[in-house]
């Protein structure tokens, strides 16, 4: 009874799992080409200081230019580049081309480029190779001084395991800061943020999406916000959508915000456009302390 109970499911998901086995194959080896053949580009997405509403800085997101399937999101390919070890190459690329497009914008948009450039970096990412000369190499090979670079590791990466932390410590000793991406959605709680060696904690979209509606999602940023400041970390929240939501952000003294409200992720091209309206001159910026 059991094993007729068994085949039964057998039957019912095998064309599933073969399905899912093939397309996963068969991204692996078009995800593969993709990295070699310059199908992947990096989209660039504004963040901006809270209290003035100046640009800041860019998170650097990459993007699949499929050649059947058009533009390609990271959720559809990220796990599978940590997966199959693609995840490494893919880094590499995303890091090198965003440096070396932020030294690009220093050169072109002079005191309108952005400074902070925040890449992702996904767990696989601390254990391929050794990240610290990988990314002292994008540095050193692009130009651009460590302090303009922030990484961004997830709470689940940053927790109490000791191989981690060693890995997150030789990243800070290169002079860049680490950002705690997606604060709220890990296991890690507000009582271990002070064993982190991170600089900056961003609150999960999730968070911010329910600051208008929910007063309990309020009170938690709110406590988060306050935890961290007290530990002198910088705070940013993600995927500010209204107006609203930025309010509340700048009322409860979020330092930084970005999300569909200010700008979408963009292509260089389009974000370099973006900086010059959105970054003040230096003169402006020079004036400002005197008014
Ligand atoms: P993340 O690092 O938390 O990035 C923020 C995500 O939220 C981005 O999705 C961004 O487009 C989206 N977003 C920003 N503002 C808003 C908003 O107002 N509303 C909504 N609904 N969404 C908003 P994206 O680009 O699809 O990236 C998804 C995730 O994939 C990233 O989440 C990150 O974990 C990962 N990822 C992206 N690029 C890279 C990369 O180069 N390397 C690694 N390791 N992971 C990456
Ligand atoms: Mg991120
Ligand atoms: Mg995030
Ligand atoms: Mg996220």
């Amino acid at each position: 009874e059991a094993k007729r109970a068994h085949g039964a499911r057998y039957c019912v998901f095998e064309p599933l799992m073969k399905e899912q086995a093939w397309r996963r194959g068969s991204i692996e080896g078009e995800l593969r080409r993709a990295i070699t053949d310059g199908q992947l580009f990096v989209v660039y997405q504004p963040i901006v200081d809270l209290r003035n509403g100046r640009a800041v800085g860019a998170e650097a997101l990459v993007r699949w230019r499929h050649p059947e399937r058009g533009i390609v999101p990271p959720i559809e390919f990220i796990e599978i580049a940590e997966e199959t070890g693609l995840i490494g190459r893919l880094g590499e690329f995303v890091l090198s081309e965003a440096c070396r497009q932020f030294v690009r914008w220093a050169a072109e948009l002079g005191a309108q480029a952005p400074l902070l450039l925040s890449v992702n970096l996904s767990r696989a990412q601390l254990f391929e190779g050794d990240i610290a000369a990988q990314v002292a190499t994008a540095l050193r090979d692009s130009g651009l001084p460590p302090a303009q670079l922030q990484l961004e590791v997830t709470e689940s990466l940053a927790a109490q395991d000791d191989r981690i932390q060693a890995r997150l410590h030789e990243l800070k000793a290169l002079g860049l800061s680490l950002a705690l991406d997606d604060f709220g959605t890990g296991y890690s709680s507000l009582a271990s943020l002070h064993q982190l060696p991170v600089d900056v904690v961003k609150i999960d979209r999730s968070f911010v999406s329910q600051s208008e509606s929910s007063a309990h999602h309020r009170v938690l940023i709110e406590a988060t916000l306050k935890v961290a400041r007290s530990l002198g970390m910088r705070t940013v929240a993600e995927g500010i959508e209204t107006t609203g939501q930025s309010a509340i952000l700048q009322a409860l003294q979020c330092d930084k915000g970005q999300g569909y409200f200010y700008a979408r992720p963009m292509p260089a091209e389009d974000a370099a456009r973006w900086f010059v309206a959105h970054v003040p001159q230096a003169e402006a910026v020079c004036v400002a302390p005197a008014l």
